[in-house]
């Protein structure tokens, strides 16, 4: 009988599971793409410094030109333009998750010019340090949310010399399906992204984590790791992992409960722990469109979700505003929805659509209709208190912050949140308890910067959690740079002499 790997806690939200499987995400036989006539593309998406625009307001660009760089030496990404046409304005927004950052106006020449740099790579002896050097220049983060530089994940893991890479392949959240379109639609991009990786880092043994319901993702991945066998020079011992459903199941810390009966403290990370590195399915095919294809990260899959039944992914340039892509959904939009910067858990409320892009960590967003529920008492249920899977005593944590004896939420665990939502989800109440712990833990953290935060980084309400904690171990990720990296012979793609082997 195949072992399945859990956590206590949590819920299996199978309504709103049931809603997602109904959604068309495996029927859609071609990706529907999103056209902009306008972008407006952050230069600071993720954990890091802002990227340093490299183009003036009336200058011409194409679709993958670099329109951001990164000094080298510091941690962070460099961002470049999903459309081609001029850029309108360069000025300074506010992103939904608190992250102040300048951002690139770019107007569309509605003719889709490729930059001269966007070819696919044939004649190429790769090795750990050219793939490094690859993944560095095409600005991939990660795209599950905290997003951290790939590059700046593969360095720590070779610091730490860990034995094994996750891809995680738990999209748990009700209604999101972009990592599981993905899967989908190009298993083969996951395996060889994740091989890629895992020959950059050293290590011979990855783990895809996927939840047990998913028998078609488990199928074609099945399918693409036997094709991988054959085509990588490299020895890896690949496996599938499934998890049972349950959210929040893909957190790294209920990873390390499932997977290895770790339980790792607030800050502490994967690869010191357990030797283990993880990193987000849809960010390994987004390695290997970069190794393969040598497109960098400007587009990315949303799913778009609603309450009104309709739920399916879009491709669409990292920048393109809510209004583009709602307006293309949904058709007219009004004050009746209220619409989520990500998924119908986690996401952030957004007011103003047209000045509010997606980034690379926007894997959805969600139109729920407006309803103001009325709120009642605490009932003392417990059912909060239940679902955490952080084990924080949740209305306990809640009235101390009520109360403003918020030090002494402390000691109820409550700096483990990792703001999933789920005990607001469950409460009878109609209690708004995540928004107001996660709220508490800003401010806490931005009070105590020397503990928490990087003097890089504005902590959002919804990103304070994750591996964002570990902004204290942000050294760990500057200490290899590409350039100390050995330039060894070794091969580990299949790319030689000018020919695809
Ligand atoms: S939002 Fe925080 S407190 Fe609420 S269930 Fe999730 S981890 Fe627990
Ligand atoms: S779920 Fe709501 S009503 Fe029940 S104990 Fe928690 S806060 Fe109180």
């Amino acid at each position: 009988m195949t072992k399945l790997y859990s956590f206590y806690s949590g819920i299996f939200a199978d309504n709103a599971l049931d809603f997602s499987k109904r959604s068309s995400y495996i029927r859609e036989i071609m990706l529907e793409r999103v056209y902009p006539q306008r972008i407006i593309v952050p230069m600071k998406q993720g954990l890091g410094a802002e990227a340093v625009p490299t183009v003036n307001v009336g200058e011409h660009v194409y679709i993958g030109q670099c329109i951001g760089i990164v000094p080298d030496g510091v941690i962070g990404a460099p961002v470049h333009s999903g459309i081609s046409g001029s850029v309108k304005d360069i000025r300074k927004i506010v992103l939904p998750n608190g992250i102040t950052t300048k951002v690139i106006e770019i107007v569309s020449d509605n003719k889709r010019t490729f930059h001269e740099s966007i070819v696919p790579r044939h004649n190429l002896s790769i090795n750990a340090k050219t793939v490094m050097g690859i993944i560095k220049n095409s600005g991939i983060i990660g795209m599950g949310g905290e997003g951290i530089p790939v590059i700046a994940k593969i360095s720590r893991a070779r610091k730490y010399n860990v034995k094994e890479l996750l891809v995680n392949c738990l999209q748990s959240e009700p209604f999101a399906t972009s990592d599981l379109y993905r899967i989908n639609e190009s298993p083969d991009y996951v395996v060889s992204g994740a091989t890629a990786v895992a020959g950059a880092i050293g290590t011979e043994k990855i783990r895809f984590l996927l939840s047990d319901n998913r028998k078609a993702e488990k199928e074609v991945l099945e399918a693409a790791i036997e094709r991988a066998k054959k085509e990588f020079k490299l020895s890896v011992d690949y496996e599938i992992c499934l998890f049972k459903e349950r959210y929040p199941q893909g957190y790294y810390r209920l990873v390390a409960r499932a997977l290895y009966q770790a339980d790792l403290k607030e800050n502490d990370i994967l690869e010191n722990t357990v030797g283990a590195v993880m990193f987000n399915c849809s960010t390994m095919a987004s390695c290997w469109d970069t190794i393969k294809d040598g497109i960098p990260m400007f587009q990315r899959i949303v799913t778009i979700a609603g309450d009104n039944g309709v739920s399916h992914n879009v491709l669409a340039p990292i920048g393109t505003p809510i209004s583009e892509i709602v307006k293309s959904e949904f058709g007219a939009y009004d004050s009746t929805n209220r619409i989520l910067w990500g998924n119908a858990l986690t996401g952030i409320r957004v007011k103003d659509f047209d000045n509010t892009p997606i980034t690379k960590t926007t894997s959805a967003l969600t139109i729920i209709r407006k309803v103001d529920f009325p709120t009642a008492p605490c009932l003392h249920c417990g059912l909060c208190n239940d679902a955490c899977a952080m084990d924080i005593s949740v209305d306990v944590a809640y009235k101390l912050i009520e109360k403003n004896m918020g030090e002494l939420a402390i000691n109820e665990n409550v700096l483990s949140c990792i703001s999933c939502g789920l005990c607001s989800y469950v409460c009878p109440s109609g209690i708004n308890l995540a928004s107001s712990i996660s709220e508490f833990i800003a401010d806490y953290k931005k009070q105590n910067n020397d503990r928490f935060a990087t003097p890089d980084c504005d902590v959002g309400l919804n990103n304070i959690n994750g591996e964002w904690g570990s902004f204290s171990l942000l050294e760990d990720y500057v200490e290899k740079t590409v350039e100390d990296v050995e330039d060894d012979d070794s091969i580990i793609l299949p790319f030689e002499g000018g020919k695809r082997i």
